[in-house]
């Protein structure tokens, strides 16, 4: 048995995105800035896929610059924001206390140089509200960013509104949707959105690539010094390959887009159901407003570490939150965020789906969450002083 339920950490290469790659790392593997027929076919390819990937976006292909993937879009933009700001002497920013720590960490790193950041509450549901975003607006505002949907618990944030109130405001906007695209529908334009990452890996496409849609007239700081690549905001040899089957991976990820989700849902729903019948167990999240494929549980009285390598004696690959997050004993800033306290946050299971998952893989994965829960609380001491009363239950 191998059921992979760790889509939020990255996803199989679809046929489509290998098959498209594939003439790039043989035979086409000129470089595009060079001037002979060799390039050129090499530039061809990119110039193709920033028009296909623009067009899953709503945008036009000179607002897409190629970065090496989600981490690098989310710097790149937040970094031109600011440098942006300053000019105009605007040194506050506006995010969320759950956002993926490529934002959190560059929002760090300004607030040492003396930005200013407000990180807005997301309440138990994980959700900002866009009135939260409005009272937190000052004249000095330069940037809001707020991610589309969370990595961990996959809550889907109120983005086209968030845009509509920095549009009034004169504020520039960005979101993190590295979760959402190729998941939900995207419309810059339609989204009022200024700024936009995304990651080829999170959509069956390859690692290592990602984009950055900045709308026309938004000046965005290189990051990286060398050549001319990307008009000069991002210089380094493009990874024609992979982006190529970066265009590929969203071209078909947004064909079957409302299919894909519709079954996500429906296997998400069943798990979510299956799961919640685990005494003293909670989801985390809003029940519905969340990704097709996304589900987190916190279960009292064990530990997320040992619940997910018994997991994968059963064959089963899961979470307990942010890939980035495992391997240190901190619980997830997410969940702390949405207001479970450290105990809790420790016992956290996180499942993400993809559309190739079946019924019967469902049925089988919450069976075997069931056991390895009660099997782990059978042997946990804190689980006795629960059942004894000698401890409280924190959920009920
Ligand atoms: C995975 C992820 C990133 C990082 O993307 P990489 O391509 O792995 O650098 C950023 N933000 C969110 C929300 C993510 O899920």
């Amino acid at each position: 048995m191998h059921i992979y339920l760790d889509n939020a950490a990255t996803t199989k290469m679809s046929k489509a995105a290998i098959e498209a790659m594939l003439p790039y790392m043989d035979t086409v593997y000129g470089n595009p800035s060079s001037l002979h027929s060799a390039g050129q076919r090499a530039n061809e390819a990119l110039a193709e896929s920033r028009e296909r990937i623009a067009k899953q976006l709503g945008c036009d292909a000179q607002e897409i610059t190629f970065t090496s993937g989600g981490s690098e879009a989310d710097n790149q933009a937040i970094i031109s924001a600011a440098r942006i700001g300053e000019k105009k002497g605007k040194k506050h920013i506006i995010s969320t206390a759950f956002e993926h720590h490529a934002v959190l960490h560059t929002l760090n790193k300004l607030e040492k140089e003396g930005f200013e950041i407000t990180l807005l509450d997301v309440h138990e549901n994980g959700i900002v509200l866009p009135e939260q975003v409005a009272n937190a607006i000052r004249e000095d505002t330069c940037l809001v960013t707020v991610m589309y949907a969370n990595n961990e618990i996959g809550t889907i944030q109120p983005i086209k509104e968030i845009g509509q109130i920095c549009r009034e405001n004169g504020v520039l906007f960005h979101t993190d949707a590295v979760q959402a695209a190729g998941h939900l529908r995207i419309d810059v334009k339609e989204q009022n959105i200024d700024m936009l990452s995304l990651s080829a890996h999170k959509f069956h496409g390859p690692k290592g690539i990602g984009a950055l849609y900045a709308k026309k007239g938004v000046r965005l700081t290189g990051l990286i010094e060398g050549g001319a690549q990307e008009r000069g905001k991002r210089a380094g040899t493009e990874n024609i390959p992979a982006i190529v089957g970066m265009a590929a991976a969203l071209e078909e990820a947004c064909a079957h887009i409302d299919n894909s989700a519709r079954k996500m849902t429906a296997l998400r729903d069943r798990l979510i159901a299956g799961i919640s019948e685990i005494p003293h167990s909670v989801l985390n999240g809003d029940a519905k407003k969340r990704l097709p494929g996304n589900v987190n549980f916190c279960f009292e009285g064990i530990e997320g570490e040992s619940l997910l390598l018994l997991l994968d004696d059963k064959g089963i690959c899961a979470s307990s939150g942010s890939a980035c997050t495992s391997g240190s004993l901190d619980p997830s800033h997410v969940l702390l965020a949405i207001g479970r306290i450290h105990d809790i946050a420790h016992g956290s299971l996180r499942l993400t789906l993809s559309e190739e998952n079946t019924q019967e893989e469902i049925e089988y994965t919450i069976n075997a969450v069931k056991e390895v829960v009660a099997y782990l609380r059978s042997i946990s001491p804190v689980w006795r002083d629960l059942v004894s009363g000698k401890k409280e239950f924190i959920i009920k």
